[in-house]
């Protein structure tokens, strides 16, 4: 008898999901994407216990339409991709269609949608765990969406014991993760509460729908934060490499070879300077093209140069990469956090020189009165 046997679809999908999401930090990050994805300029995140009891996310986007209610938790559905040749136009933090079918695998999950054409009506949409719908009914709900998941990993007795174990260390990394999500999201306000049992809801940080970065920082940070950081703006130009021994990048340049990478890294980091009273927490955020990401050389190249010149302290950094979507790949890991550059050594040179010259020209003599 044959031992090679298919598993059922059944458990394949609760496998697969498991491997989307991994943490609460993936639940919370999914649903924050499809909110800004669908247009939104108000985001509330919700936690009930620190999203042991639940996660709540809400926003005023487009909302999701009727036609759309049957296929919009199976597996690979998306309004944002349909063939592998997009990917590298991608303009959407989604493009797998696999955040909603896993949830549906993975907790007891709810949308509550409107479109706002219809009054102050929504509709209120259960899914079986298979992301199949299983049902709607009509509620009060004005225009865009609402994503309800409750009791996640309860079908996964070892994770779910794992989450409630740590949950003090992965709340404080959810919530690193949507200050981030705060802070590069202009004109989008995005707030954060939570709710123990019994207790009153706490409003944990909130932006304002802000038309700048640095607005957002001091929402999130408190404006003693953005008095001790400079701005970032560095203009990289990775010239194509033309063999041994070639230089291969310089700082950008207006003749600039239409061959090239440029790169503009854009962001606030830490004051340079020795010794002064003011300091910022060191919190490193990392985007490419407004997109959170981990990347760890970036971060390790900035961190040495910033030592070089304050060997006491570690820096706040928020650093956006900004450049075009062929020089990086973001299919790399399921979380899409991992994000591969193509020419990250000629990348890392560059910042370096560029940082050290930035802040080589750093005027050490600003009064400390006014920093
Ligand atoms: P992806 O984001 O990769 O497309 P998801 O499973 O996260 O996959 O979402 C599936 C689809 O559901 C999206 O393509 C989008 O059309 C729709 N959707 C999800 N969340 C929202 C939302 N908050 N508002 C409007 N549409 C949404
Ligand atoms: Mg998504």
């Amino acid at each position: 008898m044959a031992t090679i046997k298919a598993i059922e679809d059944r458990s394949v999908h609760q496998i697969t999901s498991g491997q989307v999401i991994v943490d609460l930090c993936s639940v919370v990050k999914e649903l924050v994407e499809n909110s800004l994805d669908a247009g939104a300029t108000s985001v509330d995140v919700r936690f009930k216990n620190y999203g042991l009891d639940s996660v709540e996310v809400q926003d005023n986007g487009k909302g999701i339409a009727p036609v759309d209610f049957d296929t919009i938790a199976l597996k690979h559905y998306t309004s944002k991709l349909s063939n592998y040749d997009d990917l590298t136009l991608l303009e959407t933090f989604g493009f797998r269609g696999e955040a909603l079918s896993s949830l549906c695998a993975l907790s007891k999950f709810h949308i509550v949608t409107a479109q706002g054409s219809d009054g102050p009506k929504g509709k209120k949409l259960k899914f079986e765990v298979s992301g199949k719908l299983k049902g709607t009914s009509v509620v009060a709900a004005q225009r865009g969406t609402t994503v309800a998941v409750e009791s996640l990993f309860n079908n996964l007795p070892v994770r779910r014991r794992e989450l409630e174990k740590n949950i003090k260390r992965e709340y404080g990394k959810v919530l690193s993760i949507l200050q981030a999500y705060a802070c590069i999201c202009t004109g989008a306000r995005l707030s954060v509460s939570n709710q123990m049992q019994k207790g009153k809801k706490v409003l944990v940080f909130s932006t304002k729908s802000n038309p700048t970065t640095k607005e957002n920082i001091t929402n999130v940070f408190g404006a003693k934060t953005l008095l001790a950081l400079v701005e970032l703006n560095l203009n990289l130009d990775m010239q194509p490499s033309k063999g041994p021994g070639t230089q291969s990048g310089k700082i950008w340049s207006s003749q600039d070879d239409s061959s090239s990478t440029q790169v503009q890294v854009v962001g606030h980091i830490s004051r340079p300077a020795f010794g002064e009273g003011r300091q910022a927490p060191d919190r490193q955020m990392f985007f490419v093209n407004s997109r959170p990401c981990g990347l760890p050389q970036v971060a390790k190249a900035i961190n040495e140069v910033y030592k070089s010149f304050n060997v006491t302290q570690s820096p706040f950094v928020f650093a956006n990469l900004i450049m075009d979507t062929h020089a990086y790949d973001v299919n790399v890991s399921p979380d899409k956090r991992t994000i591969l550059l193509h020419d990250q050594t000629a990348l890392i040179d560059l910042l370096k020189l560029s940082l050290t010259r930035l802040f080589e020209s750093y005027d050490y003599s600003v009064p400390q009165s006014q920093l």
